[in-house]
């Protein structure tokens, strides 16, 4: 006994109810019975001549690997694309969607986190702003028929019996989609015909005969910031950042690895450099108005948990993570971390600091595969 979603064969997550099994694995997404007879619609729409348009031109590399992902939609290949932070992968996928929006394909472009898809959803609506566009995510569903829909993938499950031809899927190496099979097997059951996925972090592991796209350059052409890294024991970390702190007089965020670090180093480096810090969490309240409070220049250093790993461009800013060596700091986490620095051509170069009491695997791996993109020549 086989669930026909998750593959879950473990009997002790298939439940017996009226006669009939179901899986308890994938229960979170509505329920599945183990017979039941799987159907899709395969909705198409009538072919429309949608154009997008963006106020800025690609780069020579965004066209190129743009080009690639059409030619791989029209010949049936999935598509693996490695765009490191700040390379503006979003926009590399617009002409694609517009081919499949022409052809009367239906599309999805999702990502993992509730916080990232409405950001994603405007910056889709302005490049596409004829069409309509779905809008889905917990607690929100808007125009859930529409040809091309933008949503969270803990939504998927709501297009299974539908399906789309074209699939973009952004941060696969994030949280909660990584690692979650549940999550990886509704995205196989909606995608009808072929996938992208983006990622700024995979290693080989994680491609799956995808046809591999690599963009290792910032849009701005500059290298990625190396990190520097400081061994040192935690009592002296927060002296060495108020230090850093008072040096550079810039925009920072400091990484910690615990909610419970966020409001003591918070108070700690206040008081030692009289700068303005708040912090900033899954549990503080405020936290869209202290990341706007940072880009504006009205705070000077935000202290943080990895909520800020992606999805944040601040002009200027330089990041330093303490207690690197926690096991929440992967290599993936780092590297995303790295890439909240330099991403405006206005500053497209800063300071990366870990302060670790430890040389960890993790962060010998961000900064040779850091080192290593930087000088790939692709
Ligand atoms: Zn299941």
């Amino acid at each position: 006994m086989e669930c026909p979603r998750c593959h879950n064969q473990n009997v002790k997550r298939l439940y017996k109810l009226h006669g009939k099994y179901y899986c308890r694995q994938c229960i979170a997404f509505h329920r599945v019975w183990v017979d039941e007879p799987y159907t899709q619609d395969h909705t198409r729409f009538p072919p429309q001549k949608v154009r997008y348009s963006l106020d800025f031109e690609l780069s020579k590399s965004q066209q190129d690997i743009s080009r690639q992902l059409v030619y791989n939609y029209q010949n049936h290949y999935h598509s693996l694309v490695l765009a490191v932070c700040g390379s503006g992968k979003t926009e590399i996928v617009f002409e694609l969607i517009q081919y499949a929006l022409q052809r009367g394909d239906r599309v999805c472009f999702c990502i993992p986190r509730k916080e990232l898809v409405k950001e994603l959803y405007q910056r889709i609506k302005e490049a596409f702003h004829q069409i309509d566009i779905g809008l889905v995510y917990g607690g929100h569903i808007e125009n859930i028929n529409a040809q091309l829909i933008v949503c969270t993938m803990h939504q998927l499950y709501r297009f299974e019996k539908s399906g789309f031809h074209l699939m973009i899927a952004d941060e696969v190496d994030a949280f909660p989609f990584y690692g979650n099979p549940v999550l990886q097997q509704i995205f196989m059951r909606c995608c009808i015909g072929n996938y992208v996925k983006l990622s700024a972090t995979f290693v080989k592991e994680d491609i799956d005969g995808e046809e591999l796209l690599i963009m290792n350059r910032r849009y701005h052409g500059y290298d990625l910031p190396v990190p520097q890294l400081i061994i040192c024991p935690h009592c002296l970390q927060v002296l060495l950042i108020s230090f850093l702190l008072k040096k550079w007089k810039k925009k920072v965020i400091v990484f910690v690895p615990l909610v419970q670090d966020v409001d003591k180093l918070a108070c700690q480096l206040q008081s030692y450099t009289h700068l303005r810090v708040r912090g900033v969490s899954s549990i503080h309240k405020h936290n869209q108005d202290n990341l706007m409070a940072l880009k504006n220049g009205d705070i000077d250093v935000i202290v943080s948990t990895t909520l800020l790993e992606r999805g944040i461009t601040i002009e200027d800013v330089q990041v330093i993570v303490y207690h690197g060596e926690h096991d929440l700091f992967d290599r993936r986490t780092l590297i995303q971390i790295a890439g909240r620095v330099g991403r405006k051509i206005s500053h497209p170069q800063g300071h990366v600091y870990i302060l670790s009491n430890e040389h960890t695997s993790s962060i010998r791996q961000c900064i040779h595969t850091i080192k290593n993109l930087n000088q790939m020549s692709v």
